[in-house]
């Protein structure tokens, strides 16, 4: 028996998840397999997802990508957490920044001291104890400095805003550079084994032209049609527009307006909410809305009057369905990307999702053949990602107050998923927050929101009024000015980009 059975792995269709899977696998799977992708130029891409969270960062250190050439080839800023507008009530706005909120210091955590003094009107904003927060607000950005230990600039989290068509476009010349096959071609149906072991198994996909691609492995980054994982393989699709109705939105570029913001803002209108991306080249917008509550036209209309630069083309729409595939491995064929479900951006979630589908599949990656045990513990570690990120957007609709639109009062009144009830409680109990293991957003995240969306706790943890009054009020004191301190210091986010990583 030969020592490697599988050898051909099979990438169907080159969006983000597409070539972002052609980059890590072959990087981390060397020459051993072949590897070959099929993509369609003229059936193209989303070409949005273009915010992202912290942890792109650990999927460019093992690619070995340089941060300033990879902004530069991108037209990429940087992103230092996002800024709600509108979200608990019209006018409110709130920061979910990225990293760690105050510094731990007695026996609970930092939040429970500030929820005391909070209550006794001697806290500031939550912001204020957060460098991350403080610079986004300022427009200033520096990466960490972990030679300064015990700083706040030795604890700056940040991700990337980048154009999403660049962004495939150079993860393609670096899975070329390391051996990935691209074949250009439009796929119009894929042929099982049949017979033999594993006959549900996809032995090949064919091509309009005739030509058959073979493999062992298929990894579906199709995109929302999910070619195999599910007109092929039927696997079936959980819908969650009941707890997430948005179902359509219109992307549209305009020109870039100066200060150059190193966050993402998310605005909500009547029946949804717009993104807003700076990148160096143009600002990103679009408009996520329901359709049962607002017509593509005054979409269209609500997304032109809050443009903050001239439009560089049309609305262009974009329908979904929220929700994920009943199992993400199916068979031989592993779905990654918009073929795996949808999430909506609000919290920048799903290149993440493909990040974290590629390391599972790593994780469990097959040898001679296919284990049930993997595939199935695949699929379940798929699935509680997916559900915990599904209830953190949740809550963002559900905790509102806004008295002014039908949508936000049916979305404050629908049944929320039991786990997200939990959760919401026990923090209004004593601002406790439980996370679950492994959970993509951390207690820091789901404060951030809570606390930004009104929703506040009955009471603080008890043993945060052991502390004296003072010696928290000073303390709390002192850690608002270090940072303020260390935000002083930083550059401008568009001088740092100017120097470092501008295009040319
Ligand atoms: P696609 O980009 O659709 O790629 C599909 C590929 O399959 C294409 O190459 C196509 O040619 C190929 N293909 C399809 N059918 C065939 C065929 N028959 N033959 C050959 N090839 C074929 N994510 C974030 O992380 N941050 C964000 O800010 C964000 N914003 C978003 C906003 C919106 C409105 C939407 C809808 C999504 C957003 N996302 C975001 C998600 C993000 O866009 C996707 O996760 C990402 O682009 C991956 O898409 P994909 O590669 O799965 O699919």
């Amino acid at each position: 028996m030969p020592e490697q059975l599988l050898q051909d792995i099979v990438i169907v269709g080159g969006g983000t998840a597409g070539w972002m899977a052609a980059a890590a696998l072959s990087t981390v799977l060397r020459d051993r397999y072949r590897i070959r992708l099929v993509e369609s130029d003229e059936i193209g891409i989303v070409g949005v997802g273009e915010a992202t969270i912290p942890m792109i960062q650990r999927f460019n250190r093992v690619l070995g990508i340089d941060e300033n050439e990879f902004l530069r080839e991108t037209q990429g800023s940087f992103k230092l957490g996002i800024e709600f507008v509108n979200w608990g009530r019209v006018g409110d706005r709130y920061m979910h920044g990225f990293g760690r909120v105050g510094q731990d210091l007695w026996t609970v955590p930092f939040e429970q001291y500030w929820h005391r003094l909070r209550a006794l009107g001697k806290a500031a904003p939550l912001e204020a104890y957060s460098i991350t927060r403080m610079a986004s607000l300022a427009n200033r950005f520096m990466p960490a400095r972990p030679d300064i230990p015990n700083s706040p600039l030795a604890d700056i989290n940040y991700a990337y805003h980048f154009d999403a068509s660049l962004y495939a476009r150079y993860l393609r010349r670096l899975a070329e550079q390391r051996g990935v096959v691209r074949i250009e071609g439009k796929i119009t149906h894929a042929t099982r084994r049949g017979e033999g072991a594993n006959p549900g198994h996809i032995d090949a996909v064919v091509l309009e032209s005739g030509q058959r691609v073979e493999g062992e492995l298929f990894i579906d980054c199709s995109g929302f049609r999910g070619l195999l994982i599910e007109q092929e393989l039927k696997t079936g699709y959980e819908d969650w527009t009941h707890w997430l109705p948005c179902d359509r939105a219109l992307a549209m570029p305009c020109e870039s307006v100066s200060p150059l913001t190193p966050y993402t803002r998310s605005t909500a209108h009547r029946a949804g909410w717009q993104w807003r991306i700076p990148l160096q080249h143009r600002t990103g917008n679009g408009h996520v809305y329901c359709s049962r509550f607002i017509s593509d036209d005054e979409a269209a209309a609500t997304l032109l009057a809050h443009l903050d630069g001239k439009p560089l083309a049309d609305p262009r729409p974009i329908r979904f369905t929220t929700g994920m595939r009943r199992k993400i491995w199916n068979e031989n064929v592993v779905a990654v990307g918009l073929a795996s479900g949808f999430l909506e951006p609000l919290e920048s979630t799903s290149i993440h999702l493909i990040q974290s589908a590629i390391q599972q599949l790593i994780d469990f990656f097959p040898d001679r053949g296919f284990d049930a045990a993997d595939i199935d513990e695949f699929n379940r570690n798929s699935r509680f990602h997916y559900e915990r990120i599904r209830d953190f957007i949740i809550l963002h609709y559900h905790v509102n107050q806004r008295d002014d639109a039908p949508f936000w009062q049916a979305c404050a009144d629908m049944s929320i998923p039991a786990a997200l009830q939990e959760k919401i409680a026990l923090f209004k109990s004593h601002g406790r927050i439980q996370r679950f293991n492994n959970e993509l957003f951390t207690e820091v995240g789901w404060l951030q929101v809570m606390e930004g969306q009104n929703l506040r706790p009955q009471r603080h943890h008890p043993l945060a009024a052991l502390q004296d009054e003072q010696a928290t009020v000073d303390y709390l004191e002192s850690v608002r000015d270090v940072i303020a301190k260390c935000v002083d210091v930083m550059p401008d986010h568009a001088q740092y980009i100017a120097e470092h990583c501008a295009a040319p």
